[in-house]
């Protein structure tokens, strides 16, 4: 099996209970000694086996292996990919059975973090996100008064729409945010507000 560790626990000792996104499944797996291997990191890509002789206990982990990507040790790149797999992890928190949507999504960005500016990975699969959870809206009503918006956009946690005055937050301009919202791509989007709509997905989906 093959899957993306969403979180680390410490159980007793040297142990940890491990929870990993696999193509079908969150679940969480028990590893003795997990403290002692460096291949237990929230993100990384494992290949394992389970060793399940009691169904009383979490399944034990076992043959695990480390799937590495280029940008493994790019401190800025890795930093990123922590942060949006940590607000994966609340988001999916209460789910143990996910579609394979989240495991694909988390694969297709890996491949493409070292290639491209990874804040705009992020933001990017983020909006696929929404999208597959029916939850993207391209129609410009301010959630706080129900009127449309016009000019300049604020965005609310899941990248919801406010005018910048309902809220009194950072605004772009609508029809940048709209086309960024329909083409899944930041091309035209400036590198100061990806970091602000990179901070906004950091703070939870
Ligand atoms: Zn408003």
């Amino acid at each position: 099996m093959r899957g993306f560790i969403l979180s680390i626990n410490k159980a007793k000792e040297e142990d940890l209970v491990v929870t990993v996104l696999s193509i079908n499944a969150k679940e969480s797996y028990y590893r003795f000694f997990g403290t002692r291997h460096p291949i237990f990191q929230i993100g990384y890509l494992i290949d394992f086996e389970l060793l399940s002789d009691n169904s009383k206990y979490l399944p034990r982990l076992k043959s695990v292996k480390h799937i590495d990507f280029p940008w493994i040790m790019d401190d800025t790149r890795i930093n990123i990919w922590t942060d949006f797999i940590k607000a994966l992890e609340k988001h999916l928190y209460d789910k143990t059975k996910v579609d394979d949507f989240y495991f694909e999504l988390l694969l297709k960005s890996a491949l493409i973090l070292n290639k491209q500016n990874p804040k705009r990975v992020i933001c990017e699969s983020y909006l696929h996100l929404l999208e597959h959870e029916h939850r993207l809206n391209t129609n410009p009503i301010c959630l706080i008064c129900q009127n449309k918006i016009y000019n300049k956009v604020s965005l609310m946690q899941g990248y919801k729409m406010t005018h910048p005055e309902c809220i009194n937050q950072y605004s772009f301009d609508i029809d940048l945010i709209l086309n960024f919202f329909k083409s899944k791509s930041s091309i035209d989007i400036e590198d100061k507000d990806i970091n602000w709509l990179f901070e906004r997905v950091k703070k939870g989906f």
